[in-house]
């Protein structure tokens, strides 16, 4: 009989991010799914009850928390001790956890000191003859898997994204706190600060429901025979703020930028999307004077529409890339769809 333990960590103001009630989501709908098999939580943070009864309904038995400010942080020492003595606590055999940075980190570790097995960048559960299987995606997003372990604890690191969040009626949990043991060795690091872009300035918007791709065309020569970076960048940053869409790229227009060029100034390597960029997961997409390179297009393997704006009808993007390719002059249409905007 398997124990399955989903592990979440409370944010700062006592809630839980999206990304955590997703694996709350997967957590409980594997429980269901493996009849005789037991379902609980373990939080981690500072405070928990709070967070504890907003989950409460989710169908676990048992809430085990590890809280106290030494855990309000994230950092390996604490966050891998407390996640040990819960998945202990709890005898769990199946821990899943959402693949933020928080639990991306110590995920590896936990399951090594546990004498188990790590899995990351898990797209999906399912059970198989009354087995648990998991869906993960190899060589930059070509390859899907499905595998199964034999064995246990077999901690599953799921993508933030990959799944819904869990949502039902708030309730009161009865929190069975575990100790910890931690001594100033685990306290080394501290969290210091945290520096972040303005809200308008963070371009990158993993909840939008667009994605809005530029590519390296925005600053090549166009019909005038001269490129027009002030237009573009304007006409990019206008068509963001009036729509909330979130900012990708092509390599090649991030690589011009980091070589110090003077071109768009607010996209860098963390917006770029492909091979050797990011893979993100937006209902929508419309990638702009980009091509659709292989090694771009690959990062959008889970855009579910896709359209595509270019001067070329050869291009890409028009060999089953995208559902639609507007055969068009980007400038003009991103100028018309701002000014359409504008008017809502
Ligand atoms: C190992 C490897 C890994 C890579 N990884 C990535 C990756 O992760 N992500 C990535 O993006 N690339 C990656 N690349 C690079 C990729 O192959 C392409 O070189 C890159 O995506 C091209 O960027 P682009 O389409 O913006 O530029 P270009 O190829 O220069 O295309 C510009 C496009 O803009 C169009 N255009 C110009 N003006 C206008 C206009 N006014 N209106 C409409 N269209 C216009 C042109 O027709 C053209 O199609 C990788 C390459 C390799 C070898």
């Amino acid at each position: 009989m398997e124990t399955i333990l989903c592990l979440v960590h409370v944010e700062t103001d006592g809630t839980l991010a999206k990304a955590s009630l997703e694996a709350v989501n997967s957590a409980a709908t594997l429980a269901k799914s493996l009849p005789g098999s037991a379902f609980a939580v373990g939080l981690i943070g500072e405070l928990v009850q709070a967070a504890a009864n907003a989950i409460a309904t989710c169908g676990a038995a048992k809430f085990y928390a590890v809280s106290g400010a030494d855990f309000a942080s994230p950092r390996y020492a604490t966050d891998a001790a407390a996640a040990e003595a819960i998945c202990r606590a709890a005898n769990a055999t199946l821990i899943i956890a959402s693949g933020g940075s928080r639990w991306a980190r110590v995920g590896a570790g936990v399951a090594q000191r546990l004498k188990g097995r790590a899995d990351t960048h898990v797209t999906a559960i399912s059970v198989e003859n009354g087995a648990p299987r998991i869906s993960r995606w190899y060589y930059r997003q070509r390859i899907e898997t499905i595998l199964s372990r034999a064995q246990r604890p077999w901690l599953i690191l799921t993508d933030p994204g990959s799944a819904a969040a869990w949502s039902g009626a708030t309730g009161t949990a009865t929190v069975e706190s575990v100790k910890v043991a931690i001594t100033d060795a685990n306290r080394r690091t501290t969290v210091t600060g945290i520096r972040a872009p303005a809200a308008d300035a963070q371009t990158i918007r993993p909840e939008a429901e667009v994605l809005f791709v530029a590519g390296a065309g925005w600053t090549k020569k166009q019909a005038n025979g001269q490129p027009r970076l002030k237009e573009a960048e304007t006409l990019i940053l206008d068509f963001l703020k009036q729509s909330r869409a979130s900012l990708g790229s092509s390599k090649s227009l991030v690589d011009i930028s980091g070589e110090g060029q003077a071109v768009l100034s607010f996209l860098t390597h963390l917006n770029q999307i492909g091979q050797t960029g990011s893979t993100p997961r937006h209902a929508k997409g419309l990638a702009t004077c980009c091509h659709g390179e292989e090694p771009h297009s690959v990062g959008w393997r889970f855009i579910n529409e896709r359209r595509a704006i270019n001067l070329d009808a050869n291009c890409g993007w028009a060999r089953g890339k995208a559902d639609i390719l507007y055969v068009a002059d980007a400038f003009a249409v991103m100028a018309k769809v701002n000014a359409l905007l504008a008017t809502r």
